[in-house]
């Protein structure tokens, strides 16, 4: 689990910083070395009650660990602790977020965008839901059923009306039903999620933008999950198509925290009209400035924002480039890949059938039975006794309809059956499938 030549890097890394203060009068914060040792050792302990997440055996939630360059940089900088709020207290790491920024906008082909990182992806969709709200005012939200929850929620807070769209049999917006919304009045933005949380189901957005510019609607993406995709090369043609005009949205949400390989605490938002800024403004007396530009506080909704994310992310950016056929990209091929030699194997299996078709890495399959009850009691049983054999799979509530488009002769004795599912989002998920059938196998047949 632990690589000891990180801990050696941390400590050059520090090494360095240190350097760059030695000119101060020496003073250095002393502690109560033995008690320190015994809490930590405590939290450590408590610590070790948590599932694989690091491991490739843990194929369930959409969780990644961070990359073990995130991971170091962000420990490095807690000894300056750096707030990205405002220059004052983070000379060095804002202009890394605003490189970090760049290199994001550039991945959709922008620049001269607005944007800034946030404390994850639900703060970063509030942001943009919040900006379309003050475009148009009182007008209504539209989001794929399939959205995430917080959407809707989102738009409660804001006091906006929300209106979901329901999806097709791969789980994507419909388009027409869209249009039918349209055709009732009163929309001003449409939510179009690249790669939803349940399914990894990619909602159309190269028919959806004609028909939102036709009628002067905004268009915010949700890539929170999927924001990374399109660096892939072994995308669907039909899923390539949407990413491929990304740059025309309004607005954009990633979360380096999802695909990014960066610890907790790191969403993104990007606007692609730099005028949006102006929104944002306010007056505080706190907040000094110490630049002619806007600086990062003044375009958050955030105030306090952890430099150490920018300084992990912007390291991980020098490390793995975000371009095309680079290192990281390929690890993205892997995820896809997976995905599909997972879906084909459960398809050849007798225990299991696949639901929809995978778009992206996330793979939702039901454990073979007559009626949608003992489908789901199956399931669940299949999760815990995978997770004995230290497989860790995730649930998910998938409606009827969706359930029996795959599986037809399914009774329909409850309106969602539970199916397993799981997100293949490390590169390493692939060499693994095979493990990973032989104890699914083992659980089907018992
Ligand atoms: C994870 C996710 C969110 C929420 O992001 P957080 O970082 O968990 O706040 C929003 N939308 C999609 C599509 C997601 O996958």
């Amino acid at each position: 689990m632990i690589n000891a030549a990180e801990i050696e890097l941390l400590q050059k890394a520090l090494s360095t910083l240190a350097e760059g203060f030695e000119h101060l009068p020496e003073f250095t914060p002393g502690f109560d070395e033995p008690r320190l040792e015994e809490v930590l050792i405590e939290a450590a302990t408590r610590m070790q009650d948590n599932y694989p997440y690091y491991h490739p055996q843990y194929a369930g939630q959409m969780l990644k660990p961070p990359h073990a360059i995130a991971r170091i940089a962000y420990a490095m900088s807690l000894w300056v602790n750096p707030n990205n709020h405002a220059l004052d207290g983070s000379r060095a790491s804002s202009p890394l977020e605003k490189e970090c920024i760049e290199a994001l906008g550039a991945m959709y082909g922008w620049q001269g965008h607005l944007g800034h990182l946030t404390g994850g992806g639900t703060m970063a969709n509030l942001e943009a839901l919040w900006i379309a709200g003050r475009l148009h005012p009182g007008r209504r939200i539209l989001a794929s059923a399939q959205a995430h929850y917080t959407h809707q929620r989102i738009s409660d807070v804001l006091a906006l009306d929300f209106s979901p769209v329901p999806v097709d049999a791969n789980g994507r917006m419909q388009v027409e039903a869209i249009a039918e919304q349209i055709g009732k009045g009163n929309v001003g933005t449409i939510v179009v999620t690249l790669g939803n949380t349940g399914y990894g189901a990619v909602d159309p957005l190269a028919d959806i933008l004609p028909l939102a510019q036709q009628h002067g609607v905004r268009v915010h993406v949700d890539a929170a999950y999927g924001g990374y995709f399109g660096l892939a090369s072994r995308l669907a043609d039909d899923v390539r198509r949407h990413y491929d005009c990304l740059g025309d949205v309004d607005s954009i949400v990633v979360d380096p925290h999802k695909h990014g390989l960066q610890p907790y605490g790191c969403g993104c938002i990007l606007f692609r009209d730099p005028a949006v800024g102006r929104i944002y403004q306010h007056d505080s007396p706190y907040t000094y400035f110490s630049s002619a530009e806007l600086h990062l506080g003044e375009i958050s909704l955030e105030c306090s924002r952890a430099g150490a994310s920018a300084v992990a992310l912007w390291a991980t950016q020098q490390y793995l480039p975000l371009t095309a056929g680079g290192e990281f990209a390929g690890w993205l091929d892997e995820s896809l890949l997976a995905a599909r030699d997972f879906r084909q194997r459960l398809e050849d299996s007798s225990g299991y059938t696949p639901l929809l078709h995978p778009e992206l890495d996330i793979v939702v399959f039901a454990a073979n039975a007559g009626s949608a009850d003992e489908c789901s009691a199956r399931a669940q049983a299949i999760f815990e006794a995978a997770a004995r054999q230290d497989l860790h799979l995730a649930l998910i509530k998938v409606p009827i309809e969706l359930a029996r488009a795959k599986l037809p002769h399914l009774d329909p004795n409850t309106g969602a059956v539970t199916c397993l599912r799981s997100v293949l989002m490390k590169p390493e998920h692939r060499d693994w499938l095979e493990k990973i059938m032989r104890i699914l196998e083992a659980c089907a047949a018992a």
